[in-house]
């Protein structure tokens, strides 16, 4: 790990692969004690929240006692604002492939920064009825909150940094690499 040849633009590694694969179990686990008995719609957000999706899906089939029946799909949004932070205008992309209506759904988020994202997740699909609704966020970073908004399931408390990799982007690359990185200042716009 200390010896890895990091890619170009990558300054650290902040968060490793099996930092995050724990975080993950730990989730799974909370979630599969909350929807022993229900059906549950894991809704995952694109492009940033693949992986966190897919793992948590594989994380919670392997939990004894867990759910059985568990569905995947997904949403798309975008919002304006510079490319490190989300502004208040969320955009939505891309919608669900099936109604929620009536279903038990788990948001399922990479990360958490302002707030604004989810809030406007959590308005949009609470608004068509489902019978319950909660998010699952891999990555907190409480530090620049503008907009109040419940997270259910916290995986990890990010530094506050930008940071990439595991699903998250800069201009749409490093979404590939395993662990959660920062990038070297001179990558970033002044
Ligand atoms: P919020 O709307 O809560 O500020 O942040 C949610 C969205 O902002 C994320 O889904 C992501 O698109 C972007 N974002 C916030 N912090 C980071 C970060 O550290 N790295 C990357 N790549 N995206 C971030
Ligand atoms: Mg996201
Ligand atoms: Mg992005």
């Amino acid at each position: 790990m200390q010896h890895q040849t990091l890619p170009p633009g990558i300054e650290t590694i902040l968060l490793d692969a099996e930092t995050i694969a724990g975080a993950i179990r730990r989730m799974a686990g909370e979630i599969a004690r909350d929807y022993a008995d229900r059906p549950l719609v894991l809704v995952g957000v694109l492009k940033g929240a693949v992986f966190v999706t897919a793992d948590l899906a594989r994380a919670l089939a392997e939990v004894p006692g867990g759910p059985t029946d568990v569905q995947l799909d997904f949403i798309a949004v975008s919002s304006y604002g510079n490319a490190h932070r989300s502004s208040g205008e969320v955009r939505l992309v891309q919608d669900t492939t099936y109604a929620i209506e009536g279903k038990y759904v788990v948001i399922v988020e990479d990360i958490i920064d302002n707030g604004h994202t989810l809030h406007y997740l959590r308005a949009m699909l609470g608004n068509r009825q489902p019978a319950s609704l909660r998010a699952a966020v891999l990555l907190d970073k409480p530090y620049h909150r503008a907009i109040d908004v419940t997270v259910d399931y916290t995986g990890l408390t990010c530094p506050d940094e930008f940071v990439v990799g595991y699903g998250l982007d800069y201009q749409e690359r490093y979404r590939t690499l395993p662990y959660l990185a920062k990038l070297r200042p001179e990558v970033l716009p002044a």
